[in-house]
C-alpha cells in the first residue's frame, strides 16, 4: 500500500485482487486479439476468452449468458437503462418512479430525462432507510413505465425488499430496474435478478479492474430493444458499439468468480468485523448509527457524531485512515449526504456523519486502529467546540 493509511472506504472501491491483475495480463501483449476478428486466430481467440468469462459470470449469477452487456462501469450501465427505457417505452408513458436515496448515477440521469420530458416521482424513504410499499403503491400509475430502486445503498448500506416492490411493479404492467451494484459479492444476488428487469454491475466494486461493468437485461435472448447508448460497430448484438475490451471482461469474470468461491466465509468474517467497528464507535457517546435497518450490506457502518464538524474530523482523519462521508461520486460536494437527508436526518448531523466500509484486505488490528483513532479525534473536535461544553 502506498499511504501508511488504514482504507476503510471499500464502498467507494477496491484494489484490483492479484489474481484478477494476472488473469487479465496475458490479454494485453500476447493475446491481444479483437474478439470481433472473425477471419484470423487472433480474433477467434479473443473471442472464446470473452465467451468463457462470459459463462463463468453467467454461471456465478445464475443468468443467461445473454443477459449480460459490457459496459464500462455502473454509471454507463444505469445511463443505457434509464434512457433506454424511457426511449423505447414513450409512446406507452412517460412516468418513471425513483427515490431520493439512488446514487447520482441514477439521479443525475432522472433530471436529464426530467429535461426530455420525462415525468419522474422521487420517493422518500423511511427513518430506516427503507421505502414505504404503500406510497409505492399509491405513485405507480398506468403511464409508469419504469421503476428504478436502489438494493444495497451505498452509504448506508441498507437493502430495499425488491421482491415486494417486484410484485407491486409488475402488478402495474411497469418493469423494474435495480442498481445492484454494492451487493455484488457481499449479499445473494441471484434471486433478485430473477424479480428484476434490469440490473448492473461494476468491476473495482468487486476487486476487479476499473472501467468495466454490466448491464443484466432479463429477457435478452434476441435482444431486448433497448436502444443502444453508444452506435457503432454492432458488437453486443447492437446493445452497445465499440470494440469489446477482452482484458477487462476477463478480470471481471476473475474478480466475480473469486468473490462468489470465498463468499460465505468472507461475509461471516467481514461481518463480524463490521459488528465489532460499530459496536466500538458506538461507544464514542452520543453516536448514532444511520445503518438500521435489519437488512444491510455485511460491511457498511454509518455513524453520526453530534456536536463534531464532519469537514474538519474528515480532514483530521485522512492523514490516519481513509473513510468518507457519503458517496465517492459526490465528494466534491459540500452538501450533506442527500441519502441522509431523504432518511429525515437532521442537517447538521448529517454533516457529522462518517461512512466506514471494510473489505476483503480489512483485518481485526486495522478494526481497533480505526476505533482508537476515530474515537481520539471525535474528542478532540469537541473539544473545541463551545456547544458541547454547554450541551447540558
Ligand atoms: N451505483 C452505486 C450504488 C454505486 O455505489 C456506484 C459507485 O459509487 C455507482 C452506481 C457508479 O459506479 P461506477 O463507478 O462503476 O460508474
Amino acid at each position: 500500500m502506498k499511504y501508511a493509511q488504514l482504507y476503510f472506504d471499500y464502498n467507494a472501491t477496491t484494489p484490483c485482487a492479484k489474481e484478477v491483475v494476472d488473469a487479465m495480463l496475458p490479454h494485453f501483449h500476447e493475446d491481444f486479439g479483437n474478439p470481433s476478428s472473425s477471419h484470423h486466430p487472433y480474433g477467434w481467440l479473443a473471442k472464446r476468452s470473452v465467451e468463457d468469462a462470459t459463462a463463468s459470470i453467467a454461471k456465478s449469477l445464475e443468468v443467461a449468458p445473454s443477459s449480460l452487456v459490457y459496459t464500462s462501469g455502473a454509471t454507463e450501465s444505469i445511463n443505457m437503462v434509464l434512457k433506454g427505457v424511457a426511449r423505447k417505452l414513450q409512446s406507452k408513458g412517460k412516468h418513471i418512479i425513483t427515490t431520493k436515496a439512488e446514487h447520482k448515477a441514477v439521479l443525475d440521469t432522472c433530471i436529464f430525462l426530467e429535461e426530455e420530458g420525462f415525468e419522474i416521482s422521487y420517493l422518500d424513504v423511511e427513518s430506516d432507510g427503507l421505502i414505504s410499499l404503500e406510497k409505492l403503491n399509491k405513485t405507480l400509475r398506468p403511464d409508469t413505465i419504469l421503476v428504478s430502486i436502489l438494493f444495497a445503498n451505498n452509504e448506508t448500506g441498507v437493502i430495499q425488499p425488491l421482491d415486494d416492490i417486484a410484485g407491486k411493479v409488475h402488478a402495474n404492467g411497469s418493469l423494474l430496474f435495480s442498481d445492484t451494484t454494492q451487493a455484488l459479492g457481499k449479499v445473494a444476488i441471484s434471486e433478485v435478478l430473477k424479480k428484476v428487469d434490469y440490473a448492473c454491475f461494476s468491476g473495482h466494486k468487486v476487486y476487479g479492474p476499473k472501467g468495466i461493468g454490466l448491464v443484466y437485461i432479463k429477457n435478452n435472448e434476441d435482444g431486448d430493444g433497448l436502444p443502444s447508448l453508444i452506435q457503432g460497430g454492432g458488437q453486443q448484438k447492437r446493445q452497445r458499439g465499440g470494440t469489446i475490451n477482452t482484458p477487462l471482461i476477463v478480470g471481471l469474470a476473475k474478480a466475480i468468480a473469486l468473490a462468489f468461491e470465498q463468499f460465505d466465509d468472507e461475509k461471516n468474517r467481514i461481518e463480524k468485523l463490521r459488528n465489532k467497528l460499530e459496536a466500538g464507535l458506538l461507544q464514542i457517546e452520543m453516536a448514532l448509527s444511520n445503518s438500521k435497518s435489519p437488512k444491510r450490506l455485511p460491511n457498511t457502518v454509518h455513524i453520526s457524531f453530534p456536536y463534531v464538524d464532519g469537514a474538519n474530523l474528515l480532514i483530521a482523519l485522512s492523514a490516519q485512515i481513509a473513510v468518507s462521508n457519503g458517496s465517492a461520486c459526490n465528494s466534491a460536494s459540500v452538501e450533506p449526504s442527500h441519502v441522509l437527508m431523504a432518511m429525515g436526518v437532521e442537517r447538521t448531523l448529517a454533516y457529522a456523519s462518517l461512512r466506514l466500509s471494510i473489505g476483503r484486505y480489512t483485518t481485526d488490528a486495522d478494526i481497533e486502529k480505526a476505533i482508537a483513532i476515530i474515537s481520539e479525534e471525535v474528542s478532540k473536535q469537541r473539544e473545541n467546540n463551545i456547544l458541547w461544553e454547554r450541551r447540558g
